[in-house]
């Protein structure tokens, strides 16, 4: 069993103070199908002011479950329009509003991106009485949120000195988060040669999760580019074949976060070290510097927070 929060998090980059757990009551779906009403497309209006409303809450995720599986992992990205069910729903949606009468109660159509997350269509357990419709983070480790899990998957860790794989399965083993490099102690030039295989295809996915770019500059020359860890080599062997822990940077910009002059919040804003005296530096440290976010796999924030706490930035 795997925690579902945890799971989402980590795959969508979004820390877990931003997700929302949403689930309907089957009595709830039964009610929308009998109008003729899907739950995707329940998920985007909501009631103004009230428990669903994603931005009254900040939620930045959205997962919705529903006859106890998970239905979709939505990113919320802002709100569409504003008005009443009458106004802003399909002609379903006006009838279950009418008939549960709210239809005039004033409702938000929220723009929604729909996730690619391991946990759709998973089984969910631990959501037990009282039913709850929403659940979102608290502290208390002890509360309902953080005991919601979903069924996982077999999932085997390959490594990559080890295991015989073909250029493709590499890619997948990494797409998936499942590639291991340097677990395994490599005595022989052999293992050396898969180890550089492997660290070529992140490379290369890295590079094009980026679209060929620096992720903080216009550098977009191939033989500039490299893959940065966030948690080092050294420091996170377990994470060496993430997505998640690689940026795609050009040499400047990998050495300077390497060192410290740069770092990322746990909203992927870049934070600069401040009173450096070098001008070139703070050339390529620009107060105005933007990150641009990967197609996907963005950077787990746990990463994100050790590499700032190493470089002395939370302090
Ligand atoms: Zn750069």
């Amino acid at each position: 069993m795997l925690r579902l929060v945890d799971l989402v998090s980590r795959e969508t980059g979004v820390d877990v103070s931003r997700i929302v757990l949403l689930r309907h009551s089957t009595a709830r779906i039964e009610k929308m199908e009998a109008h003729g009403l899907s739950v995707k497309e329940h998920t985007p209006l909501k009631s103004k002011g009230g428990e669903y409303d994603y931005d009254k809450h900040g939620d930045e995720v959205v997962v919705v479950i529903a006859r106890d599986r998970v239905e979709g992992v939505y990113r919320v990205l802002g709100i569409e329009a504003e008005g009443t069910f009458r106004t802003l729903g399909s002609g379903s949606r006006v009838s279950l509003e009418k008939d549960l009468g709210k239809l005039d109660k004033p409702a938000r159509r929220f723009r929604l991106q729909l996730l690619r997350c391991s946990a759709e269509n998973r089984l969910v357990t631990g959501w037990t009485a009282p039913i709850q419709a929403t659940l979102r983070f608290q502290e208390d480790r002890s509360r309902l949120f953080w005991k919601i899990e979903v069924d996982a998957p077999e999932q085997r860790l390959l490594d990559v000195e080890t295991a015989e794989l073909s250029d493709r399965e590499l890619e997948d083993a990494i797409k998936a988060g499942l590639l291991r490099i340097g677990m395994v102690a490599t005595a022989t030039a052999e293992a050396l040669v898969q180890q550089r295989r492997g660290a070529d295809v992140l490379r290369r996915l890295t590079i094009f999760n980026y679209q060929g770019q620096c992720a903080v500059c216009d550098i977009a020359e191939t033989n500039l580019l490299e893959a940065s860890h966030i948690a080092t080599w050294a420091e996170s062997p377990e994470s060496r074949g993430m997505l998640a822990n690689v940026i795609c940077l050009c040499s400047f910009h990998h050495a300077l976060l390497d060192n410290g002059y740069w770092s990322l919040d746990d909203h992927l804003r870049p934070v600069l070290k401040r009173g450096v005296q070098s001008e070139t530096i703070r050339n390529l440290l620009p107060p105005r510097m933007v990150f641009r976010k990967p197609l996907a796999h963005p950077p787990f924030a746990e990463f994100v927070r050790q590499h700032r706490v190493k470089h002395g930035f939370d302090s």
